[in-house]
């Protein structure tokens, strides 16, 4: 289940209409959605459908959060590698004031690097977190440097600027320097080992842990998330934290995060957000854990406001011991559409489960479907810019989770825009096997693809009961790949049903061919892409597309339902009888509905590890080696909208949406408008 959903709908709000809506897809549609590639990353932009739709006071609510999103990226810098303020700032100096020739392979390099920093929010990969190292010399570096007179560089109290280039060299090119932002080796003294700024240099892990047993009581029923907004320091010997707060560490960040915090309290929505932001401005002030826990049960509970947001120390991945977290921020608002599609197929959800393949005998007898919220971001910040998750399940405190549930979103805008950008590389020419499979693709493809991933977590998950006695751990370490099968299936199967056309959850049959193709293509040969050479399948999700792919494909066979076939030396995969397809897809699902429901681990386990883990060697790397020569750039990230108020005699009057594509055009501009710590921290 990779979306927990949230249950409950929203209200509908008149002022969306239909016609606007085409209107918003017309034109997204003619929208560049790639700006740039470099390094082993793609820059994007999205774009804000329905935006026109929002009345005054939600666009100001949405620019105010923005504004507050913005303000907090320098912290993430700091918090990454103590030095990567200071290194972002010597940089965009050099950028600002670099006299010499801007058009050399060496120049190309540096900007590269900036590029790459401004991307991982420092100087180590965002994704392997390992060093980046840069494309040019050390003795490069210095000339960049002596030739940019007019650049103010974050120089320490004395030093020239030749030595204060010295100084700061190591931590970018010494590969032994900083090595690592995270290390994960257990070997290891992690805390020690790792770059991150959540713990002074002199402090080790044996410490830190001693430090936070201490504080902790394990018969506390609600226990705080321990060390969250803090960073670990030594003062005298003793061990303590400072936390991130007014009148601490990053307080000047932290007070314009307020700031605009308090303009938002003003436009809120409804009692319930205005509380929230009003718990999370004194959780701002004080840093007091308590505080962060009570405002995140309000956040939780504002589900009848439109406009929605994240802000705050979140996310823990950047620390080694998982507990320290760094700053994000996202800004957004419903996707009425989607949450419609959403709202239609729980409510027929009865309906669909009474006409599945399945047996009666395990069918729930009442099937309540669940409700998944379909946002459309306006700005992301911290950790989520560039580089932003294309699905949010807040807040992470697992007594909260228990007690008051989550909220469960999906980033559709942003998943548009990586669909779109797909549709661009190449890839679908590549690898479909046809034009007419290429057109369908471009047409219905998006939009197939967001309905089979709503079945799936609508219904798919919900369908289903297990008989009496049978236990829910039966399947052991087969139980999520069968679960995603069992999900996907019960997807895919009804893609093909006129009930489809009938709920207007599409258009034609013609789209459920197009989600069809796809998914058999990736399934049999293209997610190969994302496996080493010499590995098999382990990923529960990547084990369920192939099952079902070459389930259908051998089961087919005699039929000739699925053909691959080669031209021109390579590898191609077409459906022949889509009709039959799911014919097939509904005798699977009702075997592996079969075997959870009677928790049958003996075929479950044949059937993942028959269909769903071996990899053929030779169409395994054919594939890698087609896919190489795309050049296509695996990671992707974002610019923002630029969002622009009108003022009237100081009022706002309205809030203007403009797409920039200048990925180092807003870097810059975010460092001279949104720079509010000092470089040294
Ligand atoms: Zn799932």
């Amino acid at each position: 289940m990779s979306l927990a959903m949230v249950l409950g709908l929203m209200a509908c709000n008149p002022k969306q209409d239909k016609q606007e809506d085409s209107k918003a897809k017309a034109k997204q549609d003619d929208f560049e959605y790639k700006i740039d590639q470099f390094a082993d990353l793609r820059i994007m932009r999205y774009h804000i459908p329905g935006w026109e739709d929002l009345s005054l006071k939600q666009k100001k609510l949405v620019y105010y959060l923005s504004q507050a999103a913005l303000a907090g990226r320098d912290i993430v810098f700091d918090q990454n590698f103590k030095y990567n303020l200071a290194i972002r700032k010597t940089l965009e100096e050099i950028y600002n004031n670099y006299k010499g020739d801007r058009k050399s392979d060496q120049f190309n390099e540096f900007m590269i690097y900036l590029k790459r920093v401004w991307f991982s929010n420092g100087i180590h990969h965002h994704y392997s977190t390992d060093k980046i190292m840069p494309g040019f010399s050390q003795e490069y570096f210095a000339k960049l440097a002596n030739n940019s007179d007019e650049a103010e560089f974050p120089v320490k109290e004395g030093q020239s600027v030749e030595e204060f280039i010295a100084w700061i060299s190591p931590y970018m090119f010494d590969p032994t320097v900083a090595p690592k932002k995270i290390e994960t080796d257990p070997d290891k003294d992690i805390v020690l080992e790792s770059a991150t700024n959540f713990y002074a240099d002199e402090v080790n892990q044996a410490e830190v842990l001693a430090f936070y047993e201490k504080v902790k009581d394990p018969d506390d029923k609600t226990p705080v998330s321990f060390g969250l907004n803090s960073k670990i320091i030594k003062e005298n010997g003793q061990i303590k934290e400072e936390v991130y707060k007014f009148g601490s560490l990053y307080a000047p960040a932290i007070e314009k995060i307020v700031y605009w915090l308090e303009k938002a309290k003003e436009v809120a929505e409804n009692e319930q957000q205005k509380k929230g932001f009003e718990k999370l401005i004194g959780y701002y002030k004080t840093g007091d854990l308590e505080t962060w826990d009570e405002y995140n049960v309000l956040w939780l509970n504002d589900g009848n406001a439109f406009v929605d947001y994240v802000n705050g120390f979140i996310e823990v991945y950047g620390d080694p011991l998982g507990m320290k977290a760094t700053w994000e921020s996202v800004v957004d608002f419903k996707n009425l559409e989607a949450t419609k599609r959403t709202k239609v197929i729980s409510e027929n959800a009865q309906w669909f489960e009474e006409n599945s393949p399945v047996d009666p005998r395990f069918k729930k007898k009442e099937v309540k479907g669940v409700t998944a919220k379909v946002i459309t971001v306006a700005q992301l910040g911290g950790d989520c810019y560039p580089s932003t998750p294309i699905g949010i399940n807040l807040p992470n405190a697992d007594w909260i989770r228990k007690e008051h549930g989550s909220k469960s979103v999906t980033m559709d805008n942003i998943t548009y825009a990586y669909d779109q950008v797909a549709m661009q590389s190449g890839f679908l020419e590549e690898f479909a096997a046809s034009q007419e499979e290429i057109d369908r693709q471009r047409k219905y493809g998006s939009q197939a693809d967001n309905i089979h991933t709503d079945m799936h977590e609508c219904i798919g998950h919900a369908s289903g009961q297990l008989l009496p006695g049978t236990s829910s751990e039966a399947l052991q370490s087969y139980s999520s790949a069968l679960e995603e099968s069992r999900a996907d299936l019960f997807a895919l199967y009804y893609m093909m049903d006129p009930k489809m056309i009938e709920l207007g959850l599409l258009p034609k049959l013609e789209a459920a061919k197009a989600e069809y193709d796809g998914y058999i293509r990736n399934g049999l040969m293209t997610q190969l892409t994302r496996i080493e050479l010499g590995k098999d399948i382990e990923q529960a999700h990547m084990r369920n597309r192939q099952l079902i792919a070459k389930w259908c494909y051998e089961k087919g066979k005699a039929d000739n339902v699925i053909e691959m076939f080669e031209k021109d030396g390579k590898t191609y995969v077409r459906i022949n009888d889509y009709e039959k397809l799911r014919e097939l897809m509904g005798q699977l699902l009702a075997e592996v509905q079969r075997i959870k429901s009677e928790g049958d681990y003996k075929t479950g386990k044949e059937l993942v590890e028959t269909y769903g883990v071996k990899v053929d060697p030779e169409l395994h790397a054919e594939v890698k080696e087609r896919y190489a020569k795309l050049n296509l750039a695996p990671y992707g990230g974002f610019v923002n909208p630029n969002l622009i108020p009108v003022e009237e005699n100081g009022e706002i009057t309205d809030v203007k949406v403009e797409y920039p594509d200048d990925y180092v055009g807003q870097m810059m501009e975010y460092s001279t408008n949104y720079s509010f710590l000092p470089v040294y921290n």
